[in-house]
């Protein structure tokens, strides 16, 4: 990796008008215990590549003192850049805002419980200055997630990769490196739902893939339930895919003509062998296999419908409250 000497660099051009060589992006909602750790960790890991980075922190509405603990955070060569969202929006949002205030070179997503470990950033911005325009980080262990997580997510991914039209690795969570150009598409895809998964895999480009073990949460606990997964899975298959709009097509197109055979074959019975029409059980469990499946068929046509209704409000994705930005600290006039 070419080092440049901050001094030599600094020399050349003012550091606040350089470009930063990675933006490290950190959304967080309620972090505070871990947030100290996380910048000490973060600014290690920077502190191998040499050169002018930046540190991207995104409050996502937090009620803890997180916020007051971030705008403290100073570094002498690295910009500290720090989002306040006026309250919870989620992480795909608080991630949305943090590509569009990037300003790096290439940027790196990262989770402020440093179940990302930071550590391997140097790696990943090596694989991104050999050519790789995305460098995905997959995941070997999930470590402290429990069998039913790892299953469930296991058969999402499964599932995601069968329906949509692109490439969604497996185990690739949002910890990844993008370059410059590949964050610039990003920005432009203006929709509201946004299954992060999906848009970060969707502009292409030439990817790596690196594993790495995640590590535990360092504290505090997940944001995560199942009613959350749920509502993410749902919101990324319908955002991704049509396809459950063609099955329900499809079963309908089968059960109508099993309908008319079944209709043939007991108009056929009962005029050639006068057989009486089979009766109660039969008609009670056809009415309730068609009733809970047309139910079925208007859920999934609402899902899309849900969405085209949320997608024509064209309401902003995030609202920021505050933006500060620490300039780096060291000048080397002091020296
Ligand atoms: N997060 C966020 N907004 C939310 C939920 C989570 O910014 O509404 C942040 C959280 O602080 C953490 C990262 O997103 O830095 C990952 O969240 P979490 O650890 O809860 O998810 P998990 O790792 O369990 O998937
Ligand atoms: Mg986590």
């Amino acid at each position: 990796m070419k080092a440049i000497p901050y001094r030599q660099y600094a020399q050349t051009e003012p550091v606040t008008k350089a470009q930063p060589l990675v933006t490290v992006i950190i959304p967080f909602l309620n972090e505070a215990d871990v947030l100290n750790v996380c910048q000490q960790r973060v600014c290690d890991a920077l502190s191998q590549l040499h050169q002018y980075c930046e540190i991207l922190y995104i409050d996502d509405g937090s009620q803890d003192d997180s916020w007051a603990l971030v705008n403290q955070f100073t570094h002498p060569l690295h910009q500290i850049r720090c989002l306040r969202l006026s309250r919870n929006f989620g992480k795909e949002a608080a991630m949305s805002a943090g590509l569009k205030a990037s300003t790096g070179r290439c940027v790196i997503l990262l989770d402020a419980d440093l179940q990302d470990p930071p550590e391997y950033i140097p790696a990943m911005v090596e694989a991104w200055e050999n050519g790789a325009q995305v460098v995905e980080m997959q995941r070997r262990e999930r470590h402290g997630e429990s069998w039913m997580k790892r299953t469930t997510a296991h058969c999402f991914y499964r599932f995601m990769s069968k329906i949509s039209d692109h490439q969604i690795t497996e185990n690739v969570g949002d910890f990844r490196l993008m370059d410059q150009k590949v964050v610039n598409v990003i920005n432009t895809l203006p929709e509201r739902t946004r299954f992060m998964k999906g848009l970060l895999a969707w502009p292409g480009f030439t990817r790596k893939i690196l594993t790495f073990d995640r590590d535990p949460r360092l504290a505090g606990n997940t944001k995560w339930n199942y009613a959350k997964l749920i509502h993410l899975a749902l919101e990324g298959i319908t955002s991704f895919s049509t396809k459950p709009l063609r099955w329900a097509t499809m079963a309908g197109i089968t059960t109508s003509v099993i309908a008319f055979i079944m209709a043939l074959v007991v108009f056929a019975k009962t005029i050639i062998w006068g057989d009486p029409v089979a009766g109660y059980p039969s008609t009670m469990l056809i009415i309730l296999f068609l009733g809970g499946f047309q139910l079925l068929s208007i859920g999934v046509l609402g899902e899309y419908v849900g969405r085209l209704f949320i997608e024509s409000k064209q309401r902003p994705l995030y609202v920021l409250m505050e933006d500060t930005i620490k300039q780096p600290t060291f000048h080397p006039m002091d020296t």
